[in-house]
């Protein structure tokens, strides 16, 4: 589907779902097509891909680079392998790019860690072998391999007819980048900024110190560039950027409220505090109890994220007792 005069959104399936998308651009140009993100590493994956670039008339063999906007499965996955028939260079920011082959090949430290982080955070011991080695299924979607080009913020990328700003938004992952045209005046937003889903926002081994910290700052900082189209990794093309980003920080704020209120009757770990506060799964509000292993731990960790900045905030304290990283409220 051409979404702007020479941008083209191809829709790519995720494995085992009928109804979750990656959309990949393909970025038009004389000397060479720009490709930003990959979908994931999979048959039906790259036929997708295949039969989009058809559709648009163009070839594959002309994607010259691809530009991968964060590290995740559904984003990177498939570059390697588009590397291998094109020849294209690929692009991501430096900080991803350090942490794709702890993450998807030598990965045992990083599930020993998780499980660590888990075990702090008050996750019972009977549930932290599922619990650790919920996302290991999709590393059977990713081909690790080292980037060509490390890209920082400020960074330029363009063919002769668009040219792409690029910016770190550090947040949903810690090397996350949107590239936005100044002149053409639309942003390719990755999972920054979705139309119709909250980001996720997680405290992990590979995230920095205050993620959801990090996350609102990136809000920030692209909240009020001038831009007429919006390009997602998922869903829908959009408008009204900042109207969107403003949704979005209250559905942070409101969950921080929800924390601050489980906090008022005791000193809990976020393990606890997960339990007590509404999820979204499966289109509605959802227990943890009935969240599926995957779901679950990303509630845990998302606590974790939302704690952090509460901490970073000076409204709740944090002690260690007894083996357990504990929560207090200090207002
Ligand atoms: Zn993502
Ligand atoms: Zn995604």
């Amino acid at each position: 589907m051409e979404i702007l005069n020479g941008v083209h959104q191809i829709k790519t399936p995720a494995p085992g779902s009928a109804s979750w998308y990656t959309n990949i651009y393909v970025i038009e140009g004389g000397d060479g097509h720009i490709l930003v993100d990959s979908g994931w590493d999979s048959q039906e994956s790259l036929w997708a891909l295949q039969e989009g670039i058809k559709a648009a008339n163009l070839k594959l063999r002309d994607i010259k680079k691809v530009v991968i906007t964060h590290i995740h499965p559904d984003h990177y996955g498939l570059s390697t392998k588009i590397k291998q028939i094109c020849g294209a260079q690929v692009a991501m920011h430096r900080i991803d790019a350090d942490f794709i082959f702890p993450r998807y090949k030598d990965f045992a430290d990083l599930v020993k860690q998780t499980e660590e982080l888990l075990r702090q955070n008050g996750a019972p011991a009977e549930e932290l072998p599922q619990l650790k080695e919920a996302s290991l299924w999709a590393n059977k979607y990713v081909t690790p391999d080292s980037p060509e080009v490390m890209l920082e913020d400020g960074d330029t990328i363009s063919n002769d007819s668009f040219e792409f700003e690029v910016l770190w938004t550090p947040g949903h992952s810690p090397g996350h980048i949107c590239l936005y045209e100044r002149e053409r005046r639309f942003i390719l937003t990755g999972d920054h900024v979705l139309y119709d889903t909250t980001p996720r926002v997680s405290f992990n081994p590979q995230s920095s110190d205050n993620p959801l910290g990090d996350y609102i700052s990136s809000l920030k900082k692209i909240e009020s560039l001038r831009v007429h189209f919006i390009l997602p990794g998922h869903g829908p093309v959009f408008n009204a950027l900042g109207l969107r980003i403003e949704k979005i920080l209250q559905d942070h704020e409101e969950r921080k409220r929800a924390i601050m209120r489980t906090l008022h009757d005791g000193l809990k770990t976020a393990y606890d505090i997960a339990q007590q506060i509404p999820w979204m799964a499966n289109g509605g509000s959802t227990a943890f109890r009935d969240l599926g292993v995957w779901d679950r731990r990303m509630a845990i960790t998302e606590t974790i994220a939302h704690l952090k900045l509460l901490t970073e905030e000076d409204r709740v304290g944090n002690v260690d007792m007894d083996g357990a990283s504990l929560y207090i409220a200090k207002d």
